[in-house]
């Protein structure tokens, strides 16, 4: 038989039962709290900016001249002009999803022998914004956004497609490619509210 043990109730003393010193701690914490400055925001009229590494709404990255060198390489292959998405539809986005089936992927040959991407659907109905296709991605083309108000009242609008995915890309990166890769919007802040951080 197992047997359950029961943590006994601490004892008061005299002067705490008198003076109700439990009492008196319990509404310390609570009128101090009450005239701290409030962290909270009135979300939906009150609305913050995520940092800039938030795992919001998935886009593209497009060719902007910023690429990695892999992509140069890669575009002896593929057809894709300036101001459209780097994709090229080597499906390890897709490879590294947990929910790979989230993914529609197609592309298409021309008489030239380069190859086009037609089409790049996402149903983020099954994503986990883990963001490990952001890490697959060989030529830096799909990443996450700050954009986390994706909801909608049908199925179809979650799901995202390569022409929307490419103008949010474009968005992200005009407002934000030159603002330090951090997690925290503002560290001063982040230091008031939860302390020092020593990163190993
Ligand atoms: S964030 Fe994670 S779950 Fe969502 S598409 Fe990327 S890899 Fe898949
Ligand atoms: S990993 Fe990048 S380049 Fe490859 S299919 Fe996915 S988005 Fe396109």
């Amino acid at each position: 038989m197992v047997k359950v043990k029961y943590l006994e109730r601490p004892k008061l003393t005299y002067k705490e039962r008198i003076f109700f010193l439990d009492f008196i701690r319990g509404m310390k914490v609570t009128i101090k709290n009450f005239f701290r400055k409030t962290i909270t925001t009135a979300y939906p009229y009150e609305k913050l900016t995520p940092p800039k590494r938030f795992r919001g709404t998935h886009a593209h990255r497009v060719r902007d001249g910023k690429e990695p060198p892999s992509f140069n390489v890669l575009l002896k292959f593929m057809e894709i002009n300036e101001g459209e998405s780097r994709c090229v539809a080597c499906y390890m986005c897709q490879q590294a999803c947990p929910m790979p089936t989230l993914f529609r992927i197609e592309a298409e040959q021309l008489p030239n022998g380069k190859k086009r991407v037609t089409r790049f659907d996402m149903n983020l109905l099954n994503c986990l914004y883990c963001g490990l296709c952001v890490d697959a991605c060989p030529v830096d083309c799909i990443i996450m956004t700050d954009q986390y108000e994706g909801a909608s009242y049908d199925r179809k609008g979650c799901v995202i497609h390569l022409d929307d995915m490419s103008e949010r890309g474009k968005d992200f990166d005009n407002r934000r490619y030159n603002e330090p890769d951090r997690i925290w919007i503002d560290d001063k802040n982040r230091e008031k509210l939860w302390g020092q951080i020593e990163w190993t």
